[in-house]
């Protein structure tokens, strides 16, 4: 079944790290967005697709009104066959939801929020730019269980200028103390173009190694408090992985929505362009081709080794690979224990995450 990707370009202010496709925009533009939104997803409709999760990400898509929530949702029901026990997941920023929003949000079958919390620091949220302090997320999330969200993740940051290991480890302490079901842990990446990327900020980040420890130390105070990871950046109590996330890791079929968004659907994959203004003026009808013949063994292997489940070896051999020039190339990695192989299974290990790009690349 599908997995549908809704974006929603558009936050109250720049975070000073983001180079995501979203802008700040008025109340007008964003209906104008809506309207392109939905008739480009009621251009699937009688095609007879089912979908089990939906994911509206951003950008900041708790800007949506209740009512445009409820519309673009409406959409997605008629024009795909929605399983009953979808995984329908909202990304949202602390600050931007009420009590009132949020209810509305899960009257119109919302079961899972994701908010950006980043930091309990307040002047780390400040040094990246973020709108709210820690109090404010504190109580967004409780006002997600009050509307009957019981479903909550929160992504927190590692790297964040002037961020401590001690100043962390008390964020993934009270972050976890939520009550939330599942965390993402991303490590800061400067991007070109955005305010971090200067002198600076360079000089007040932490280096690498300290930024690898500070990955292993919130690896493994998640999993003391019940998260276990199953994703580089993603941790879930048992049961709550995000199932919308698994399908790109996973190689199965999606299909996005909005500037931005990659789709991989019969056998291709292509995406809308970057530009917000193009795609209301079009209702996003153009598209662009990424890839007519993915090559799937290495996207199985390039996607599947950011699963801990790993990759399975008879699966490389479908899919035409060779398993044994396979497990040649990654022994050198076994050996100091960045991967590892067993029962027909290769996996990375958590220091192996830390470096999988490279190694990814030699094995592809
Ligand atoms: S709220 Fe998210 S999408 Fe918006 S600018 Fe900040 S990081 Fe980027």
């Amino acid at each position: 079944m599908l997995g549908i990707y809704i974006h929603i370009p558009f936050c109250l202010r720049r975070c000073n790290y983001c180079n995501f496709c979203s802008s700040v925009a008025d109340s007008g533009r964003i209906s104008d967005y809506v309207a392109a939104l939905i008739k480009s997803i009621g251009t699937y409709a009688g095609m007879g697709l089912r979908a089990d999760t939906v994911y509206l990400g951003g950008g900041t898509p708790s800007l949506l009104t209740a009512s445009q929530m409820a519309e673009i949702l409406e959409t997605v029901y008629k024009t795909f066959a929605v399983s009953d026990n979808a995984e329908i997941t909202s990304e949202a920023n602390p600050g931007t939801v009420t009590l009132e929003k949020l209810r509305a949000y899960s009257e119109a079958g919302v079961n899972r929020v994701s908010f950006g919390i980043q930091s309990c620091k307040d002047n780390e949220l400040y040094r990246l730019g973020r709108l709210h302090n820690f109090s404010q997320a504190e109580e967004a999330v409780g006002l997600a269980h009050l509307a009957g969200i019981a479903n909550v993740s929160a992504d927190i940051m590692i790297g964040i200028p002037e961020q401590t290991k001690a100043s962390l480890a008390e964020t993934v302490e009270r972050v976890t103390a939520l009550g939330v079901s599942h965390v993402s842990a991303y490590m800061l990446k400067i991007e070109e173009g955005t305010p971090f990327d200067c002198e600076s900020i360079r000089r007040s980040a932490a280096d690498d190694d300290t930024v690898a420890d500070m990955y292993l130390m919130t690896a493994e105070m998640l999993s003391q408090r019940g998260f276990e990871q199953y994703e580089i950046s993603n941790f879930a109590k048992k049961g709550f992985e995000s199932q919308h996330n698994l399908k790109y890791w996973n190689c199965e079929e999606y299909l996005g929505f909005g500037p931005s968004a990659h789709s991989y659907f019969g056998g291709k994959r292509f995406y809308v362009p970057d530009d917000i203004g193009a795609f209301i003026k079009t209702s996003g009808s153009v598209t662009e081709i990424e890839d007519v013949s993915p090559n799937r063994l290495e996207e199985y292997i390039m996607l599947g080794l950011r699963l801990c489940k790993g990759i399975s070896l008879d699966k490389v051999i479908s899919l035409g690979g060779n398993a044994e020039a396979l497990l040649r190339a990654v022994e050198p990695y076994a050996r100091i224990g960045l991967a590892s192989v067993s029962d027909g299974v290769l996996s990375l290990t958590r220091s192996g995450f830390l470096v999988s790009n490279g190694i990814i690349g030699r094995l592809i």
